[in-house]
């Protein structure tokens, strides 16, 4: 049998990772013990590599049922990067290449094979099926199996086939939608023979939450990218029109922007997201749309221009961000005329439908609206309860300010009394403000009492206030009236009865902490300069050899390398996502490019630690002698020889035995032997009858340790 051990090494060698994600590991101890697993994970929470490991580890192939075709190729592509055979069939192949991809699994030679439901169920394909070693059955996106779901395919229903002719091969279901009902459709569709069933946490901590006033939101935007230069994004906008114009103003504004939506036909559309997933272009601005079979794992960030529909889309919308796990935002902008607009909108809709679709609307508005970490509120919307606030989100980051609001609230409360309940809030706010327009005037507004009570308190923030008390029931809002505002039992508590109110306070002065530009340590401006190198690099050799830039490495990965900086191929093995094979196609030049950068930077004078001996290499890679480049660079020459064997035990190209003939380096490696290799310079000097001279000990000392 196969041994998670096994499992480990391929993980190291072909993805380069060093440890599985909390419930990979179990996931795959039991795929391989030919069991069959559910697997519900979020969106970037690692499940391909849950049947992709136990693919390359097992004999036979493993066949991957996926109803996105246009994702089956970059899957496919990405697997041939870290060296794993792979291929797809669906019916986007010609007759022949189909007929290539057969012959490839007859022989033997491939661990992944991913195939549409319409090609495995079209006929002879079991049976072609039949003639292959197959190790597992992986059914990824799962709950298109339900038809209780959204994405419902009903090709997935027929796939009991598969437990029927192979009862024998394990199967593991994969998604990323949660419910109960829908776990239970995948078990029992599917026949699945006494599955356990794997939950993760549908957190992804590394996505930071914002919300924002939707006023003024395309400069907002601006800075926002301004914050976020040359990072990819998706701008979700409600209309076609809306992404259209936001992408021709960003691209006044000289942003790589396009716009993606249903109105586009297929090729414009293709090549929309093929600009996108190539980092050609920096920005999409879509309907939701857009984002369904896409598996860019370098978004950076993801902006609602208007607030989304309910909860279960925006989780959806914003998860894809980050799927690299690298660190991402997600900006909400919110409005109550969103807000209005949507629903009415939605009241045009069949009624039984929209009565649901408006609670999720109020659910939606509520988290806009929240003065509690985000992330609690969106996690408990899917039944997970956090222990504790989780610090990402604008919330955590900047808790608001609550005050005794009872006198302003009274203010208001008196004023909808005064007008009979015949008033909307903008209407409210101009007799709360004492302003003059014409339908106070016509109203008789000017005239009661309350006229002007509230002219301290700034339109914006009377809105706020008022969407406050909205929340917390001490108004009503009469939706089939006009929106007009309404008291309620608890308006009466405050009125009659002295109850106090806490409202809480907004200060737009006030800067969220991640915004303002403190001056940032030079340690993280060196390796932000570094990443965009590397960034660019990527970029190139992407072109060249025609895949997506994530697919080479990801953002995660790169943050890493410019952190950690290795200059060898030991210490760039050591960084996450560079595989053994990975490493032997674009390693060489990461680890050029790490050296070139941080030349570079000592040129100019700035100090990089650990780059004085590379600089050495460089001068000594242009045939400089160790003297030579003592006096260039206004160094002891024996720190330059030391520089040397650093390298040397690095496994640079350095021939140390040009300093240290080999009768010499047998004469002093007696002394070291007896000494040891740590012993100081100074005494291996005089053990040695002062014949030699340091450099040509310290030199030794390296051939010593690398040799012995
Ligand atoms: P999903 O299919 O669940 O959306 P993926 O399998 O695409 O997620 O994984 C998301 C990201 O996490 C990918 O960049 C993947 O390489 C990375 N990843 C997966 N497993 C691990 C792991 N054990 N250690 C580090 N990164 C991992
Ligand atoms: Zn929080």
């Amino acid at each position: 049998m196969t041994e998670i051990r096994e499992a480990r090494e391929a993980l190291k060698l072909y993805f380069g990772y060093d440890n599985f994600r909390p419930m990979q590991e179990q996931i795959i101890a039991r795929i391989l013990n030919k069991e069959d697993v559910v697997v519900l994970m979020p969106t970037g929470g690692g499940k391909s590599v849950c049947y992709q490991v136990p693919a390359v580890v097992m004999p036979g192939l493993c066949v991957v049922i996926s109803p996105l075709i246009a994702l089956m190729k970059d899957q496919v592509e990405a697997l041939l990067e870290n060296g794993i055979k792979a291929a797809f069939l669906n019916s986007s192949l010609t007759a022949d290449q189909q007929y290539q991809v057969e012959n490839a699994c007859l022989s033997g030679e491939l661990k992944l094979l991913y195939v549409s439901p319409e090609k495995l169920l079209s006929s002879g394909f079991t049976s072609f099926l039949r003639r292959l070693q197959i190790s597992l059955f992986a059914v990824d996106e799962a709950h298109c199996i339900s038809a209780w779901g959204h994405d419902f395919r009903p090709e997935y229903t027929q796939l009991k086939v598969l437990k029927q002719q192979f009862p024998q091969t394990p199967m593991v279901a994969l998604t990323a939608t949660a419910d109960r009902l829908t776990q239970k459709d995948i078990q029992e569709q599917l026949c699945l023979r006494d599955p356990e069933v794997f939950i993760a946490s549908f957190d992804r901590p590394n996505i930071n939450l914002m919300v924002k006033p939707g006023r003024d939101r395309f400069n907002k935007i601006t800075e926002f990218l301004e914050r976020h230069h040359g990072q990819p994004g998706i701008i979700y906008c409600l209309s076609r029109k809306g992404t259209e114009a936001i992408a021709d103003k960003l691209k006044k504004n000289g942003f790589k922007a396009t716009c993606y939506h249903a109105g586009m036909n297929a090729q414009q559309r293709a090549k929309a997201q093929e600009n996108f997933l190539k980092d050609d272009v920096q920005i999409v601005c879509a309907t939701v749309a857009f984002g369904m079979g896409i598996d860019k794992s370098n978004v950076r960030w993801v902006i609602h221009y208007n607030l989304p529909k309910n909860i279960e889309g925006y989780y959806q919308e914003i998860g894809r961000a980050g799927r690299d796990g690298a660190k991402s935002d997600a900006l909400l902008f919110y409005s109550y005329a969103d807000v209005m607009s949507m629903r009415s909108m939605l009241m045009e809709g069949n009624e039984k439908q929209t009565e649901l679709q408006l609670v999720k609307l109020d659910r939606m508005q509520q988290y806009a609206e929240a003065t509690i970490c985000r992330r609690r509120i969106l996690l408990q919307y899917f039944g997970e309860t956090m222990k504790k606030d989780c610090g990402n989100c604008d919330i955590c980051r900047n808790p608001p300010v609550s005050f005794d609001g009872t006198l302003l609230v009274q203010k208001a409360l008196s004023a909808i009394a005064r007008t009979q309940e015949q008033v909307n809030m903008g209407l409210l706010i101009d007799v709360l403000r004492g302003s003059r327009n014409a339908q106070v005037i016509e109203g008789g507004y000017d005239r009661i009492k309350t006229y002007g009570a509230g002219r301290e308190v700034g339109t914006l923030d009377w809105q706020r206030y008022l969407h406050q008390m909205l929340n917390a029931g001490l108004i009503d809002l009469a939706y089939d009236q006009n929106y007009t505002l309404k008291l309620t039992e608890q308006s009466r508590q405050v009125l009659f009865e002295g109850r106090k109110v806490q409202l809480v306070k907004f200060d737009d002065v006030k800067q969220p902490v991640e915004e303002t530009r403190k001056a940032r340590p030079k340690k993280e401006v060196i390796q932000d300069a570094l990443f965009e190198r590397l960034r660019a690099l990527r970029k190139k050799m992407a072109d060249e050899f025609g895949v997506p830039p994530y697919v080479i490495f990801t953002d995660a990965t790169l943050q890493e390398m410019a952190a950690e900086r290795p200059t060898n191929r030991i210490s760039m093995l050591s960084i996450s996502g560079v595989g053994a094979l990975k490493y032997e196609r674009y390693g060489y030049d990461f680890v050029n490019e790490i050296i070139n950068f941080m030349t570079d930077e000592q040129e100019k004078g700035n100090k990089v630690k650990g780059a004085t001996h590379l600089v050495t290499y460089e001068a000594y890679k242009t045939g400089n002698n160790p003297e030579q480049i003592a006096r260039q660079r206004n160094l002891n020459p024996v720190t330059i020889y030391s520089h040397l064997a650093t390298l040397y035990e690095q496994g640079y190209e350095v021939d140390l035995y040009k300093f240290v003939s080999k009768k010499e380096y047998q004469e002093i490696s007696k002394a070291i032997a007896k000494l040891g290799p740590d012993a100081k310079l100074k005494d291996l000097y005089e053990a040695l009858g002062e014949q030699y001279e340091y450099h040509k000990i310290r030199l030794s000392i390296t051939l010593f340790k690398v040799t012995v």
